[in-house]
């Protein structure tokens, strides 16, 4: 490989760790809605030049998690009422599908997986809120994962994202995004093989979080700068949130969940 080639994989290897870092500081809730994203920061702290980080940025402002003004620079997005609602609204529309198609094509491996995914999320609660919210999303990943529509599961993982920084802005303090108990109904309902019942749990389940999520105000924000430290030094996030523990900055939000 020549020495251009192998400089143009590792720039666009930079970028995705800076979008990965910023990505998963968005959904742990470390960086919340309306915070500034100056490129020189986030340079500084991933070691990267401002070409990178305007690449990660570009990335994240598609995936509708960044804002991008003209002379006023990046920040995390904050989606208003009506768009958080139509976020929830679309999420519920592919989650029911996914139940539709794993109704049918679940396996018992996949299932116990499902439970594994269940096990971390409780053995998280009311410990530790970083945890507890990268399972729960981790869990509707994991599900659309599973049904093997790749065009779905991306969307999925994309809305997942974008709820957690709905609940970070909308939520009330201490609100829960997910609840174990609800996601254990679900693999249930699968297990039965009973498409209708996951669907119509599933659809319950996200409007239970929507309810969470749409409540509040937003809170008071630190330096910017010490985010940015923690995540600057992350490796790649797992696929499916399952070895997210081993990798979790030490710092995280308070606890969001009950
Ligand atoms: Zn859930």
């Amino acid at each position: 490989m020549s020495l251009l080639k192998d400089r143009g994989r590792s720039a666009v290897s930079r970028s995705g760790v800076i979008y990965r870092g910023l990505r998963q500081a968005i959904s742990d809730h470390a960086l919340l809605p309306g915070d500034k994203l100056p490129e020189d920061t986030i340079g500084e702290r991933f070691g990267a030049s401002r070409t990178l980080v305007r690449e990660a940025l570009m990335r994240l402002k598609a995936e509708g998690l960044v804002d991008m003004q003209p002379n006023r620079g990046a920040a995390v997005a904050r989606p208003s009422l009506d768009e958080a609602r139509h976020i929830f609204a679309a999420r519920a529309c592919l989650e029911r599908e996914v139940m539709a198609t794993l109704a049918v094509s679940i396996t018992p491996r996949q299932l116990a997986a499902l439970e594994a995914q269940v096990e971390k999320e409780r053995d998280a609660d009311g410990k530790d809120g970083l945890e507890s919210i990268r399972f729960a999303g981790a869990f509707h990943v994991l599900l659309a994962e599973m049904s093997g529509n790749r065009v779905v599961a991306r969307y999925v993982d994309e809305l997942v994202s974008r709820c957690a920084l709905i609940i970070a802005l909308y939520g009330q303090p201490h609100a829960s995004d997910c609840a174990v108990s609800e996601h254990r109904s679900i693999i249930e309902a699968l297990r039965e093989r009973n498409g209708a019942q996951a669907a119509k749990l599933m659809a319950h389940h996200l409007g239970e979080v929507e309810g969470r999520a749409l409540l509040a105000q937003p809170s008071r924000r630190p330096d910017i700068g010490d985010i940015l430290g923690r995540y600057a030094l992350r490796r790649p996030r797992p696929a499916t949130g399952a070895k997210a523990a081993s990798e979790s900055p030490e710092a995280g939000r308070e606890n969001r969940r009950r």
